[in-house]
């Protein structure tokens, strides 16, 4: 797998020797102690969201029954430990992405927050009609909307670099779409309905040499390879907690510290102000600048446990027991007669995407779910890649660290029964 940034911890690379133990991984996991339809649970849907360790469900205990307070502006026990916690999930998150500073962290729901604010402030300052804002052709709805609305408020064009046969989005042809009317580019880092991989170092050095600012969308990447934002040299990066083992309604939004002290708030409310009269308001300084209201406290403090977690098994183990497991599923699914994948990438992530012949994805997903096989079936909200490869839907099965290779022959084993019925 392409590893984007550097190796951030040390003794990393002598981990990497050692094979993730996937026995005591599973274990960190209760829910895979379910049995759906009196079935062993086969969880293949980690690119929807990802299963939550014991430890992230311990950090959410403790903090409702340890020490829940509201944040910032309490002066009592409570109120500052939870603080305390809050604020060591934000330096977390800032390790994590190899951030400058603590402050270039802003908590947000999730990626599709976290774009939204950047179109809304950041983009929309910048846009007037006839400029142009570059996504690609596999973005999630998530990267798509938010600029198709920003667009039609301001007369901006929304281009998009088109997908080649293999799901791939090519550096050319994403230069040659960079024009002197580009104001904006958005790019998604890992395809969630494809597993696409995009030359986001590459493409974000050529929107750099065009002066084009750039986010990257990293709701499949944070989980699977490591970013370090400074040497990407983005502008902006997202990515969502409940994708990284976290819980789900919290995510991150990474902004250089220079365009978030220079934009404008997203929303008014408490917290993000430093003083109010009915004349005028100051703004609080970043990032709480961008953090109106009650934030999501549990779910900084499980995303910072989440962070840990991952941290600690180090995500270049994660990594490589995900490109086994990827590679004995192309392999092994390949083998059902009548599948054909969606997309060939070069370089993709633990993501399958695939077809039967004369099988509708639901009914696929129907009978493998009586089998306790968890995939998903739809257009995985990213409908303009189902037009480009001219089908409504497919069936996707993604990978976390837990899953096994026995998983993927029980995936085999379920595709065959799907065909024998319905093929
Ligand atoms: N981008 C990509 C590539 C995704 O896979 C997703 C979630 N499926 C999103 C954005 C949106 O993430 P969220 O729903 O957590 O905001």
């Amino acid at each position: 797998m392409n590893v984007v940034g550097s190796v951030r911890s040390t003794g990393v690379d002598a981990r990497r020797e050692v094979p993730v133990n996937i026995e005591q991984v599973r274990a960190d996991f209760p829910i895979l102690a379910q049995r759906p339809h009196g079935k062993k649970l086969v969880y293949l849907d980690s690119a929807a969201t990802t299963q939550k360790p014991r430890q992230v469900i311990e950090a959410l205990t403790e903090y409702y029954s340890g020490y829940n307070a509201n944040i910032h502006r309490g002066i009592h026990f409570l109120s500052e430990k939870a603080t305390a916690a809050y604020e060591a999930g934000r330096g977390k998150a800032q390790r994590f992405l190899g951030a400058d500073a603590a402050e270039e962290i802003v908590f947000v729901r999730g990626t599709t927050e976290g774009i939204n604010l950047v179109a809304n402030t950041f983009a929309r300052t910048r846009l007037q009609a006839g400029d142009e804002v570059l996504i690609t052709g596999m973005e999630h709805h998530s990267n798509i909307v938010p600029w198709q609305m920003l667009c039609e408020q301001t007369g901006a064009l929304l281009r998009h670099v088109p997908l080649n046969d293999q799901g791939e989005a090519s550096l050319d042809e994403f230069k040659r779409l960079l024009s002197p009317r580009t104001r904006f580019a958005s790019i998604v880092h890992i395809s969630n309905a494809l597993g696409t991989i995009n030359p986001v170092h590459e493409m974000i050095q050529a929107a750099k040499s065009a002066s084009v600012p750039v986010l990257v969308d990293g709701a499949q990447a944070a989980a699977h390879v490591s970013v370090n934002v400074k040497e990407l040299d983005c502008d902006f990066y997202c990515l969502s907690g409940h994708k990284l083992y976290g819980p789900t309604g919290i995510g991150v939004l990474y902004g250089k510290r220079e365009h978030l002290e220079a934009m404008p708030p997203y929303q008014g409310g408490g917290e993000m102000i430093s003083s109010v009269t009915f004349e005028k308001t100051t703004y609080n300084r970043v990032p709480h600048k961008f953090e109106a209201g009650t934030p999501n406290i549990a779910g900084v403090i499980g995303l910072g446990a989440a962070i840990d977690y991952v941290s600690e098994l180090g995500l270049e183990r994660i990594a490589a027991h995900e490109n086994r497991l990827l590679a004995y599923a192309l392999e092994k699914v390949a083998s059902v007669p009548g599948v054909r994948f969606l997309g060939a990438p070069r370089e993709r992530a633990s993501i399958v995407s695939f077809s039967m012949d004369g099988v509708h994805p639901h009914d696929m997903g129907t009978i493998l779910d009586r089998e306790g096989i968890a995939i998903r079936a739809g257009h995985h909200c990213a409908q303009p890649v189902m037009e480009r490869f001219g089908i409504p839907a497919t069936a996707r099965a993604s990978f976390g660290v837990y899953n096994t290779t026995e998983e993927v022959d029980d995936l085999v084993r379920g595709l065959s029964r799907v065909k024998e019925l319905l093929g």
